[in-house]
């Protein structure tokens, strides 16, 4: 039998750090990353044939749970039609309109539809990197602006200050972004609306757009301030600037229309970009927005963009599965998942004597290991994240697999039944012990 050390080895031989992505590497949690070789339902397999409980559901597509049934069906139908024709697909249109008719809600003045037209391209980071093209496009400037901690994938302008493995790694940005591209981006606190105002009055007329996670959530979770989303919002359209929701995370998981669609107050950006669950595990990402805005893409107009396997007709088929199963009851599950998951390992780290702060942007939540609850990049990082160290080994080690980082969210899926969830529980008082009996060097 194969050891999850051995695979690493081999793997560390053949991929640089043996991953694929740099957080798989459990470079933060430290320890040997489990090699997984199956996964069903709630709870995935490594390459001992050990299970565990999974809250990492492939970093969000797989609200469903692992291995839908519905899911691998329709994929296995796609398949035995052709894996990839380079030619345009009904079905990608039917993806198309579900996402369109998804993130639309009732308005005072009638119905909102922010997303008219939608692009199908194959990550997320593609997704932003366009919708960035599409707003300096669009304006004619140049000058992007994101928030400290926000992770909107790795394209050169987009790290600067980045959560998610930056955060994890603790690097800057990252090496090889040429100088002048790093310039054109300007990092900004998030949560400061004073910032972002005294911004806009000094360079308002230089910014093509701002891009900011609907819910902050590769830093962990850190929900945006009442006011924040409409306040860019406003500054935005008062000075000819695009505003990009970036709910490749949050979209579709932590409710029917994302993020836009769960918080109580409304803005309507002008481009959305999605990913994970809209492709249900499967390569597939989108931006969507106004048709006007949209329109600017080639072929119809001067922004170019193009992938050969953009609207794969199989990663289409897991998509339009995965949201035609995401129904009010999957959708209940995993808010009640969230809630007893996230109370009782809080309620197990107060009984331990651990100072922690737990924060939730619907049913994505997770903790920081400090006294007041993080508003953004700095208070994270300020933080005794050597506790989820301890904690993240020894849930591990009975069997319940969170995301190796202190900087990602937990998730959920709706396979998480009564048994999954008493696993996730009754593990939880020894590894938090284990978090109080850290210390920094260990
Ligand atoms: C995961 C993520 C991305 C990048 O998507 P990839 O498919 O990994 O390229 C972009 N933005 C947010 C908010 C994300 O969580």
């Amino acid at each position: 039998m194969t050891t999850n050390d051995e695979a690493f080895a081999r793997a560390q031989r053949a991929t640089p750090g043996g991953v694929n992505s740099p957080v798989r590497a459990y470079r933060s949690v430290g320890g040997t990353p489990r090699a997984i070789v199956a996964a069903r339902g709630a709870y995935v397999t490594d390459v001992e044939g050990r299970e565990y409980v999974d809250l990492v559901a492939s970093w969000g597509p797989a609200i469903l749970g692992h291995a839908h049934p519905s899911v691998v069906a329709a994929v296995q139908a796609a398949a035995a039609r052709g894996l990839s024709f380079g030619a345009s697909t009904p079905a990608e249109t039917e993806l198309a309109e579900l996402v369109e008719h998804r993130v639309s809600l009732p308005g005072a003045d009638g119905p909102r539809r922010p997303v008219e037209r939608l692009r199908l391209v194959s990550t997320g980071t593609e997704a932003t990197m366009t919708a960035i093209r599409l707003a300096r496009g669009a304006t004619g400037r140049d000058l992007l602006v994101k928030f400290a901690g926000h992770y909107h994938g790795h394209s050169d302008g987009l790290l600067a200050e980045s959560g998610s493995g930056v955060a994890t790694l603790a690097l800057p940005g990252s090496a090889g972004v040429p100088a002048p591209i790093a310039a054109q981006t300007i990092v900004v606190p998030y949560n400061d609306a004073a910032a972002l105002e005294r911004l806009f009055a000094e360079r308002g007329a230089e910014i093509a757009g701002v891009i900011v996670e609907a819910a902050a959530a590769n830093m962990g979770v850190v929900p945006p301030a009442p006011g924040f989303h409409a306040l860019i919002r406003r500054l935005t359209r008062q000075h000819g600037a695009l505003m990009i929701s970036d709910e490749v995370l949050t979209g579709f998981r932590v409710a029917p229309a994302g993020y836009w669609g769960h918080a109580a107050e409304s803005w309507d950006p002008d481009l959305f970009t999605f990913g994970k669950v809209v492709g249900g595990g499967m390569p597939l990402a989108a931006l969507g927005g106004r048709a006007d805005v949209m329109e600017l893409l080639a072929p119809l107009g001067p922004v170019y963009q193009a992938g050969t396997l953009s609207g794969n007709p199989v990663a289409v088929a897991a998509g339009l599965a995965t949201l035609q199963n995401a129904d009010a009851a999957v959708y209940e599950r995993l808010d009640a998942v969230a809630a007893i998951v996230s109370a009782e390992t809080s309620e197990a780290l107060s009984a331990a004597g651990v100072a922690h702060t737990v924060q939730r942007a619907g049913n994505l939540f997770s903790f920081a290991f400090r006294e007041s609850a993080p508003r953004d990049y700095d208070e994270v990082r300020d933080q005794e994240a050597f506790r989820y160290r301890a904690f993240f080994h020894a849930m591990l080690d009975a069997g319940v697999s969170l995301p190796p980082s202190v900087f990602e969210a937990w998730f959920v899926t709706a396979a998480h039944d009564d048994a999954a969830v008493a696993r996730i529980l009754d593990a939880l008082p020894a590894a938090a012990r284990a978090a109080a009996a850290a210390t920094p060097a260990a």
